[in-house]
């Protein structure tokens, strides 16, 4: 067996064990550079997947080696190199240990990895600087969310890939991982983290452009640009950021050109060594009407996904989100929480707020026997019944008292226009609708009216008790159905 056969062998075992996004973000372009008496030294494209293999495959790599060698690996080292010439020019070893003195040069990067925070600082590769002198300024409407950091974010197995991996483009913009893409299912964090970049960046460098939006925006935008004749000034918006985070890119669209403009975007961005971030809800290749050469452009960073967290995840983001709301609860009752919700944090969080409310409204301190029966309506969303537009115009309707034609119809008046956006909010929340046929559904309206509505809803939800409320009954209602 050759080095190269050993290796396939042991990365054929790997690839078994970890997730697509995993195995190809850590072990694509590594490789045995030696194989001396019992030492490997594996070669690695850069040190940040050095100290990522060293400090969460190492085990897996060296028993899998050891498997394969009949135990003759004692000491696996990992080294930044890349293979020169093409695969099958390389002068490859026969496993039978042989003394060829490695020639290799040695990494020209350096950093540090701290293991209490994650963060991997001074890289000195190549990268784009961010402007120091430029005065801080406020960039964009629809930017940043002071609300998400890495701070109150929190790791676990499902999330540590997509997390060190955003930190990892924050500490060094355009330089390690570009773009970087993020998928995951909804309310596992993208939003969180794509944020938190901007938010650290910025706090970095407090005269970095940071500019973030969803794809629907950024469409938007353009097709108001366009029709407005302001595609210089569009231009300009996108095209002169030092980042650029686009949420949500599946729903990126071909209309009138939107798509050529995102590529044309990304090209000029990805050129200069700005660096882009994106989220979506599934890999690039699985989104529909994506155009090709786009999703080649996607696939050439970093990919991570993001998964349903874990048990003690769960346990821990409930105990971070209660602190964050000054509403300790204990232990016994975190445990019962993360128990009966395990789909994903924002629904973690929705029964949080739910037991909050409660116990806040009736004074009572909780307890086992008081979150028990809040929780009981509580079902995952994957055991959801599936609900359509008609139903849940219904019930919003009936209640706030109303007849479905007040909430289609063209009046703006408060009482029918503020349940017509909970209706908007609630079908994209709760059905994922597109913002055209939550339009539609709507009697007609225009799509930008649809994404006012919700944005405008999911900018209150937060802050306004009454508001949760009205949502948590309704949602209650909608899935008693
Ligand atoms: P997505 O964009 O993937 O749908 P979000 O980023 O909007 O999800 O996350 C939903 C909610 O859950 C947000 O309030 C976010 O702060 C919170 N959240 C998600 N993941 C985490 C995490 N790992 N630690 C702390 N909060 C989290
Ligand atoms: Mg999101």
């Amino acid at each position: 067996m050759t080095t190269s056969e050993l290796w396939q062998a042991v990365l054929g075992e790997l690839e078994l064990t970890l997730s697509k996004a995993n195995f190809t973000t850590w072990f694509k372009n590594t490789f045995i550079v030696t194989f001396e008496g019992s030492e490997v030294t594996i070669g690695v494209p850069n040190l940040f997947t050095k100290a990522w293999l060293e400090k969460k495959y190492h085990k897996d790599i060296h028993s899998s080696l050891q498997t394969h060698t009949n135990s003759a690996v004692r000491h696996v080292h990992y080294r930044v190199e890349t293979r020169q010439g093409t695969a099958g020019t390389v002068p490859e070893q026969t496993v039978v240990p042989v003394n060829i003195p490695t020639t290799a040069p040695e990494p020209v990067f350096a950093a540090a990895h701290n293991s209490n925070t994650g963060t991997y600082t001074s890289y000195t590769a190549p990268s784009a600087s961010l402007p120091t002198s430029a005065p801080a300024q406020p960039f964009g409407e629809f930017s940043l969310n002071a609300k998400y950091t890495f701070n109150n974010f929190i790791v676990g197995k499902q999330n540590e890939l997509a997390h060190a991996a955003a930190q990892a483009v924050t500490s060094q913009p355009g330089g390690v991982y570009n773009p970087l893409f993020i998928y995951g299912g909804v309310g596992l964090g993208k939003t969180h983290l794509l944020q938190a970049v901007g938010n650290e960046t910025v706090r970095n460098n407090p005269g970095a452009k940071v500019l973030y939006v969803t794809s629907e925006r950024f469409t938007n935008d353009f097709i108001t640009a366009v029709r407005s004749g302001q595609g210089k000034e569009f231009k300009n918006r996108y095209r002169t950021v030092d980042v650029l985070l686009i949420d949500d890119i599946q729903f990126i669209t071909g209309k009138e050109g939107t798509q050529e403009e995102f590529f044309h975007t990304f090209n000029q961005l990805h050129q200069t060594n700005k660096q882009i971030v994106i989220s979506s809800d599934r890999p690039p290749q699985a989104i529909l009407g994506l155009e090709n050469r786009l999703i080649s452009r996607l696939q050439c960073g970093m990919l991570a996904d993001v998964g349903n967290p874990d048990f003690e995840t769960r346990v821990a983001i409930l105990d971070t989100k209660c602190r964050e709301k000054c509403y300790p609860l204990a232990h016994d009752i975190l445990h019962h929480v993360a128990t009966l919700v395990s789909s994903n944090v924002r629904e973690l969080e929705g029964a949080l707020n739910k037991i909050i409310a409660f116990h806040q409204f009736k004074n009572v301190a909780p307890t086992i026997e008081t979150v028990k029966p809040i929780l009981s309506s509580f079902q995952p969303a994957s055991s959801r019944k599936t609900i359509t537009a008609r139903q849940l115009i219904q019930t919003i309707a009936t209640y706030f008292d109303l007849h479905i034609e007040d909430i289609t119809g063209q009046s703006r008046e408060k009482r029918y226009a503020f349940p017509r956006q909970i209706v908007m909010y609630l079908m994209r929340e709760e059905m994922k609708s597109s913002y055209p046929s939550i339009g539609m559904e709507l009697g007609g309206r225009d799509h930008t009216t649809a994404m006012h509505a919700y944005e405008k809803i999911s900018g209150l939800v937060s802050d306004d008790e009454k508001l949760q409320h009205d949502l948590e009954l309704i949602r209650q209602r909608l899935y008693a159905l």
